[in-house]
C-alpha cells in the first residue's frame, strides 16, 4: 500500500516509531501531533530492554548500537536480615538486559524520524472522528484534518481509543509505583552489572543503574506497593493519571519512606532515602486490553493498545515491536483495509499474552507476595517458574520474541 496521508497522535516511543514505521511501508505524508509542548527528553526513568529483544529490534531498524546503555547481567532478590548490611539474598536468576535512560532513547528514535515528516509539539487532539474513508482530528486550536489512517500511539488514556472502543480504560491494579533516580550510583554491589529486586511483604523495589545520558550513570529505583486504603489519593488513582512530584501528597510520601527505613537491607534504604523529592514521582499501575489494534482507519500501537504491568520490562519492547510489524504489514498489504487486518492478527495476541503474564507476576510479586524470609534458591526457583508458566506456555518475561509473533 503506498501514499496517502497518515496522523500519528503522540510523539513518544511509540509515536516516533510508528511514524519511522509508516514512512518505511510507504506513506505519501505523516504527520506526529504531540501535546506536550516542550522536548520530552527529561524524563529520566530507566527503560530496561531484553537483550534478545534489543537484537531483533536492531535487526528491523528501530534501536541501534549507539543508544548509551548499561549492561545488566543478573538480578539479585534480596531481603531485609536484621543489621545485615546488603540483608540476605534470597534468589539470583540471569537477567540479561539493557538499561537505558529514557530521554536518549526517546531522543534516539527521534532522530531516526525522516526529515519528511512533520512532528508538531504543542498539539493536543481533542477529537477523533471516523467515516468511510478515513478520520478527521481536531486539535485544542481549532486545526482540523482529515487523514486516510490515524495511528493512536497517545498512551494509556488514548483518545484515538477512545473513539475506537468507547469506555474501554485502563484499569487500576491496586497499586503504585513509586520511581526516583539520584546520582547517587557509586560503588553499585557487583560492579553495576546486576539489578536488585529488594522484596518485603506487600511488594518489591527494583533498583539498577542506567545511563545519564552524558557518559556517566544514574541510579534507577522503582517501589511496587498498594498505598493505604484510607489515603486521600485513592478515588484518584482509579482514574488513569500519572502524579508529578507536585502531586505527591505528604503522608503518603511519608509512609512510603517509613515502610523502606522499615523493611530495606540498610544499604538499600539509605540508597532510596538519599533520593531528591523533586526526582521521585508516583505512577498507579493499570492494565489494559482492547478487543482489537485496529477498527475501520484507526490502529493503536505501544501504551494505547494495551498496558502491562511493567514487572515483565516489555512495555517499550512492545512499542518498538508494534511498529515494526506495521512496516512489514503495510509493506505486505495491497489496501489499507489488508494492511490493517494483517497488523491486527499479528499483534493482538502478543499484547493480551503480555497483559496476562504482568497480572499474575503482579500477583505474585505485590498483591499476594510470599514469605520472602522463608525462601531459599529453591523455593525461589520453583515460586519464579510459577508466575511464568502460563495456559500459552511461553514466558514473554522482556516481552515475546518478534518470531514467534
Ligand atoms: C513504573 C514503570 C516502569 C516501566 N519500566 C519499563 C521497562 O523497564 N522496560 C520497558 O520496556 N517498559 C517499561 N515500562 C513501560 C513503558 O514505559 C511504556 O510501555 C512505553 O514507554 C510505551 O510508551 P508509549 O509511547 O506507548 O506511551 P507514552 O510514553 O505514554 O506516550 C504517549 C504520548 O502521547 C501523547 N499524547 C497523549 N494524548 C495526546 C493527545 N490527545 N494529543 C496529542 N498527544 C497526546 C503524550 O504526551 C505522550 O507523549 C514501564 C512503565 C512503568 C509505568
Amino acid at each position: 500500500m503506498r501514499g496517502g496521508s497518515i496522523a500519528v497522535v503522540g510523539g513518544s516511543i511509540a509515536g516516533c516509531a510508528a511514524a519511522l514505521a509508516a514512512s518505511r511501508g510507504g506513506a505519501g505524508k505523516v504527520t506526529v501531533f504531540e501535546r506536550a509542548d516542550a522536548e520530552l527528553r527529561d524524563r529520566g526513568v530507566g527503560i530496561a530492554l531484553h537483550s534478545d529483544r534489543y537484537d531483533e529490534l536492531k535487526d528491523a531498524g528501530y534501536v541501534a548500537p549507539e543508544m548509551p546503555w548499561a549492561p545488566l547481567t543478573r538480578r539479585v532478590w534480596s531481603v531485609r536480615e536484621g543489621d545485615a548490611e546488603h540483608g540476605r539474598a534470597v534468589g539470583e536468576q540471569p537477567f540479561p538486559f539493557r538499561a537505558y535512560n529514557w530521554g536518549s532513547l526517546w531522543s534516539e528514535l527521534r532522530h531516526r524520524v525522516p526529515e519528511g515528516v512533520t512532528y508538531r509539539s504543542g498539539a493536543v487532539v481533542t477529537d477523533v472522528d471516523p467515516d468511510s474513508d478515513g478520520v478527521t482530528l481536531r486539535l485544542a486550536d481549532g486545526y482540523e484534518e482529515h487523514f486516510d489512517v490515524v495511528i493512536g500511539a497517545d498512551g494509556y488514556r488514548s483518545v484515538v481509543r477512545e473513539a475506537m472502543f468507547p469506555g474501554a480504560e485502563a484499569a487500576y491494579a491496586g497499586y503504585i509505583g513509586w520511581r526516583g533516580t539520584s546520582s547517587d550510583v557509586d560503588g553499585l554491589p557487583l560492579d553495576g552489572l546486576a539489578a536488585h529486586n529488594i522484596v518485603f511483604p506487600g511488594g518489591h523495589c527494583m533498583i539498577y543503574r542506567i545511563p545519564d545520558g552524558a557518559g556517566g550513570h544514574r541510579l534507577n529505583w522503582v517501589l511496587y506497593t498498594a498505598p493505604p486504603q484510607t489515603d486521600a489519593l485513592q478515588p484518584d488513582l482509579r482514574t488513569p493519571t500519572s502524579l508529578p512530584p507536585g502531586r505527591l501528597n505528604a503522608e503518603l510520601t511519608a509512609r512510603l519512606r517509613a515502610l523502606v527505613a522499615d523493611n530495606f537491607p540498610p544499604y538499600w534504604a539509605a540508597r532510596v532515602l538519599r533520593t531528591p523529592a523533586e526526582t521521585t514521582f508516583i505512577q498507579p499501575i493499570y492494565d489494559l486490553e482492547v478487543p482489537h489494534y485496529t477498527s475501520g482507519r484507526m490502529v493503536l500501537v505501544g501504551d494505547a493498545a494495551s498496558v502491562a504491568r511493567p514487572h515483565i520490562g516489555g512495555g517499550s519492547v512492545k512499542a518498538l515491536q508494534d511498529a515494526t510489524a506495521l512496516e512489514a504489514a503495510w509493506v505486505a498489504g495491497d489496501s489499507w483495509k489488508e494492511v490493517l487486518e494483517r497488523y491486527d492478527t499479528g499483534r493482538g495476541a502478543v499484547g493480551a499474552a503480555m497483559v496476562a503474564l504482568a497480572r499474575r507476576m503482579g500477583s505474585a510479586q505485590v498483591e499476594n507476595t510470599p514469605d520472602w524470609s522463608a525462601m531459599e534458591q529453591p523455593e525461589f526457583d520453583a515460586w519464579w517458574q510459577d508466575q511464568n508458566s502460563g495456559s500459552d506456555r511461553r514466558s514473554g518475561f522482556g516481552g515475546h520474541s518478534l518470531k514467534a509473533g
